[in-house]
Parts: structure tokens; C-alpha cells; sequence
């Protein structure tokens, strides 16, 4: 409110919540530091798993940064942008996610010790943008570089990605899938890679353990054929992929047909069946075999199918229908009435078979072999939901560290060999940002004694045989969580891509330097109270969504 010779007059709207200076801060810091705080415990091949329960009573247990991140409610908008960097690592790298958040909250709350002493939030952002420069610097002159062909160390990269996701019973065997799959999408041209890992469909499938989860060269659907008396397996296939219904069309208008005698109704249900008859002719003239259909078949279209020898399946997804017709070379038809052979895809199988207790329909030796699928199995929904993220998370990084070429060792290697040289190289910055640039150093530091903390493990003792290895000239010095000793971990085998370490360093100082240059937050609303229709129990802790972490 301003006042004009002694006139109050009303600025913002009745109600709107004002914070300024110091104060917007300090909350805004907290907020994200309660966020990073969170999921910290979840870092690492140690980290422990958080159980997640939905306002629908659905449960999710987790060890994965942003899927606890997605599924928390926050509402805090400081906090909402830490979850925001989360996301943008996901899609980014696939993995990260926690490390990119943990490293943030850990820059804000050593800004936070500088504003106490009194220096300028300008100051310490320059000082963090500057030293995040150094740090890129660093790490592409410490990277490793790794080529297509050397499989062991792509399956090393897939299986720390996957450490600590319940994937240890299985892990060589998952790391060889994972390998296989991205290599078979990937692509390349005038020298560089490029991997589509949405060409690799992933299905889920409880009932067996998950030794026995499979690479599939072709497509699995979740699906079963439509009708008893249609083959259950069709070789040299000829696929019609439709994206209509195979019913009668009911009519558009609400027409009324009067029928008079009985002979009338007989004819009118004989049209209507010779449509579906002449339809199913149709597809049976151009030559296919298999029908996948986005749509329904209706009794009749399938009594038809069933008798003219062809396979079909009803209500394929449509991110499915457009999967088969890529890996089939099928043209997706809207309209049955043009259909020619040319249309069709084709497979060397289309098989149903019986995998658990459901049937599954596989679509192998397609014409295209870029189509993949990884049937994962496991015994219970909860352990197949979290193997299926570690293999998401591992397929993504290994077409990232394919793509780029470039790999750095993990366990806490990269952050202490870059704290090292940033604190040497921050007094050449001089000044007070010299102080802003040591404390991102320091803040790096986060990451292995997490790792460490998180394992049972003494962290100062860590850090300090940590440093002491690397000062030797140790740059890819980690800690092995088992023993507690410091190794080489290129040598054990625990390597990331290099793009995960730049995008977090680099996303977690955007979001600490935006946050410090905020001094007045104005809210439409009070911050720290919940949506009126979600009820209220959102309030404690700076706004986080009722979960009482
Ligand atoms: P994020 O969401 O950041 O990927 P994770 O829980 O996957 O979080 O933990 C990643 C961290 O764990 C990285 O710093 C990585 O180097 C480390 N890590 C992975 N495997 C091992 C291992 N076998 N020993 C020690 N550290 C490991
Ligand atoms: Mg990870």
C-alpha cells in the first residue's frame, strides 16, 4: 500500500500476500532446500526407497528423484522450480535427477551463509555462474570417451544407472538388454549418433522373475486376438494397420426406419451384414493376413475374419498402431475403402502367446529392425513398476553417453576432482565472488558425502581420503559404498555419461542464481495454504503438499 498525502491508496488486490528483501529469500531458499532435502536420502546405490500414497490411495515405491518428485504436490512456486530442474534433467539425460536437486539445495543454502554476511545476492549469482562455466570446463578435459563399439563399458553405464533400483539380482543380464536395444535404434549419420530411445517399447509383465525379462526384436502388444476360431499364429505376415472400426456405422442423424413387414427387417439386417462382408472382402483381396485395429470388431466383422483365415486384434493403443506401422513398413488406413496391397506391412511372424496369466501378441522379424520391445518381468507390480524405471533411466543414459561419445566416472569422482580445482582456481575471480565461487566449490562436496552418509559410511572420513586421492592426482577416485575404501572407478566400472554431471551442475546453479535474484514475492493468494478444493492440509513446511517429510 502507498500512501499519497496521507490517502491510502490500494495497489494490489485485497488479499495478495507480499514478501520483500531478506525475507523472500529466506523463504524461497527454505522452500527449496526442504525439496532437495527430500529426496536426498534416495541418492546413490544405497539410497533408501519412499513409499508414495495418491489422494486415490494408489502406492508407488520409489527410489527414483523424479518420480517422487512428480508425485508429491507442491505448491510452493520456489519449490515447484527445483521440481522443474528435476523434469528438465529427465528430459535432458534420464538420469540425475536426484544429484541435480541435491547440488542446487546445497548452493542455496550456502548462499544463504553469504547473505548473512552481508554479501550482495548479485554478487554470489555471478560468482556461481562463473565457477558453473569452470566446472563445464573441467569436466569435458576429465571425460572419457567411449565409441559404439565398446560394449563393456556401455553396459557399465546402464548398470549404474541401474544400481540401487532393485535391478542388482539381474544386473548383467538387464545391462546386455539395455545395450542390445539402444544399439538397435540407434542411428547414425555423417558420423554422429542419434538415438530415439522411443523407438524401444518397454511392456510390463508380472509372474515371473526378472531374470527372465527379454529383448524382443519386433513388437509385443498387451493384447490378445479377438476371436476363438482365428489363427493364433500367422508367418510371412501381411499387416492391414487401420485406425477406424471394423463395425456398422450407426447412422449420423437420428433417422427413424419405419418397417412395415418382416421381410423388410430380414433385408435391412442383410445389408447391414453385407457391409461388414464386403469390407472384410475388401481386406482379404488386398492380401492381409493380420489385422491390427485402433478400434472395435464388432461379432459379425469378427465371425468374417475368423472365416476368411485372418488374424485380428481390436483397441491397439495408438502409440502402438503407429509403432507397428513404422516397424512393418504399413501404411496407417483411415478408410477401408482404398485399401491396396501396397498397404499392408509385413512380418515374418505375428504370434499370440501366453506370457503370466495373459495372452501377449508379438509382432517379430519385422521389416524395419529398429523396433525393439523389452518384455520386463518380475514377480510383483511394485518390482516389475521400479525395474521398468531403471531401464528407462538406463536406456536414456546409454543413448546419451552413445550421442556424445563421452563418459566420466561416477561415486562422487567428478563433483570432489571438480571442488578441488574450483577452489584453486577461485582466487583468480578475486573479490567477493571469489567467496561465491569457493562456496560452489564446497557445495559440490554434496554429492559423495551423501553417498556416503547414505551408505552407513563416516563422511567426513570419506571426504578426507577422497581429497587426499585425488591431490595425488587420483581424478577418478570414488567411494565404493560396500567397504567404505576410496578406489578408481573407472578401473570398478561405475561410469555416467558426461552430459548427466553438465546438465545438473548446470540446471542446479540456473535455479539457485533465479531464486537468489528474487527480492519481492507478490502472491495472488496466501502461499502457504493449499487450493481451496484440495483441502488444507498442505500447509507446514513452506507449502509442501501434506507430505510429512
Ligand atoms: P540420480 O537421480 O541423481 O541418478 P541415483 O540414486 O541414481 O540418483 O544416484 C546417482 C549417484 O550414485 C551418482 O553420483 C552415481 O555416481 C552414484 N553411484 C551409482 N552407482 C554407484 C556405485 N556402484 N558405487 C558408488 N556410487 C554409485
Ligand atoms: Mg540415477
Amino acid at each position: 500500500m502507498a500512501t499519497l498525502q496521507g490517502q491510502p491508496v490500494l495497489i494490489l488486490k485485497e488479499g495478495t500476500q507480499r514478501t520483500v528483501g531478506r525475507d523472500a529469500q529466506r523463504m524461497n531458499i527454505l522452500a527449496a532446500r526442504v525439496i532437495a532435502e527430500a529426496v536426498r536420502s534416495t541418492l546413490g546405490p544405497k539410497g533408501m526407497d519412499k513409499m508414495l500414497v495418491d489422494s486415490l490411495g494408489d502406492v508407488v515405491i520409489t527410489n527414483d528423484g523424479v518420480t517422487i518428485l512428480k508425485e508429491i504436490d507442491v505448491e510452493h512456486p520456489a519449490a515447484k522450480m527445483v521440481v522443474e530442474i528435476a523434469k528438465t534433467q529427465e528430459n535432458e539425460v534420464g538420469d540425475g535427477t536426484t544429484t541435480a536437486v541435491v547440488i542446487a539445495g546445497e548452493l542455496l543454502k550456502r548462499a544463504e551463509e553469504l547473505l548473512d554476511n552481508e554479501i550482495h545476492p548479485t554478487v554470489i549469482a555471478n560468482g556461481y555462474r562463473l565457477a558453473a562455466e569452470k566446472a563445464m570446463e573441467i569436466l569435458r578435459e576429465i571425460a572419457i570417451d567411449v565409441s559404439k563399439e565398446d560394449e563393456e563399458t556401455l553396459k557399465k553405464i546402464a548398470s549404474t544407472a541401474m544400481t540401487g533400483k532393485g535391478a542388482e539380482v539381474a544386473i548383467d543380464k538387464l545391462s546386455e538388454i539395455v545395450v542390445k536395444a539402444v544399439k538397435a535404434v540407434a542411428e547414425e549419420s555423417n558420423g554422429k549418433i542419434e538415438v530415439d530411445t522411443d523407438n524401444i517399447k518397454i511392456e510390463k509383465r508380472t509372474g515371473a522373475s526378472v531374470e527372465e525379462t527379454e529383448l524382443i526384436e519386433g513388437i509385443v502388444l498387451d493384447k490378445e486376438v479377438v476371436h476363438p476360431g482365428m489363427p493364433k499364429k500367422v508367418k510371412n505376415a501381411k499387416i492391414l494397420v487401420f485406425n477406424g472400426a471394423l463395425e456398422v456405422k450407426e447412422t449420423e442423424t437420428d433417422a427413424k426406419i419405419n418397417i412395415t413387414d418382416p421381410e423388410m427387417l430380414q433385408k435391412f439386417i442383410e445389408q447391414e451384414e453385407k457391409m461388414i462382408k464386403d469390407m472384410v472382402d475388401k481386406i482379404a483381396e488386398a492380401g492381409a493376413n493380420v489385422v491390427f485395429c485402433q478400434k472395435g470388431i464388432d461379432d459379425l466383422a469378427q465371425y468374417y475374419l475368423a472365416k476368411a483365415g485372418i488374424l485380428a486384434v481390436r483397441r491397439v493403443k495408438k502409440s502402438d498402431i503407429e509403432k507397428i506401422a513404422k516397424a512393418c513398413g504399413a501404411k496407417i488406413l483411415t478408410d477401408l475403402r482404398d485399401i491396396s496391397s501396397e498397404d499392408l506391412g509385413e512380418a515374418e511372424l505375428v504370434e499370440e502367446k501366453k506370457i503370466g496369466d495373459e495372452k501377449m501378441v508379438f509382432v517379430t522379424g519385422c521389416k524395419n529392425p529398429k523396433a525393439v520391445t523389452i518384455l520386463v518381468r518380475g514377480g510383483t507390480e511394485h518390482i516389475v513398476d521400479e525395474i521398468a524405471r531403471g531401464i528407462e533411466d538406463a536406456l536414456k543414459v546409454v543413448a546419451v553417453a552413445l550421442e556424445d561419445g563421452k563418459v566420466v566416472a561416477g561415486a562422487g569422482a567428478p563433483e570432489i576432482e571438480l571442488s578441488l580445482r574450483l577452489k584453486e582456481w577461485a582466487p583468480s575471480l578475486g573479490g567477493r565472488e571469489q567467496l561465491a565461487a569457493e562456496a560452489f566449490a564446497a557445495a559440490l562436496e554434496i554429492i559423495p558425502k551423501t553417498l556416503a552418509e547414505n551408505a552407513g559410511l563416516d563422511p567426513i572420513d570419506v571426504l578426507v581420503d577422497l581429497k587426499a586421492e585425488h591431490e595425488k592426482g587420483n581424478k577418478y577416485a570414488g567411494v565404493d559404498v560396500e567397504t567404505g575404501k576410496v578406489v578408481d572407478m573407472k578401473e570398478a566400472g561405475v561410469l555416467e555419461p558426461l552430459r548427466i554431471k553438465t546438465q545438473a551442475i548446470e540446471s542446479a546453479t540456473e535455479v539457485a542464481v533465479m531464486l537468489l535474484r528474487i527480492d519481492d514475492v507478490i502472491a495472488a493468494k496466501e502461499l502457504s495454504k493449499g487450493k481451496e478444493d484440495e483441502g488444507d492440509e498442505g500447509g507446514d513446511m513452506g507449502g509442501m503438499g501434506g507430505m510429512g517429510f
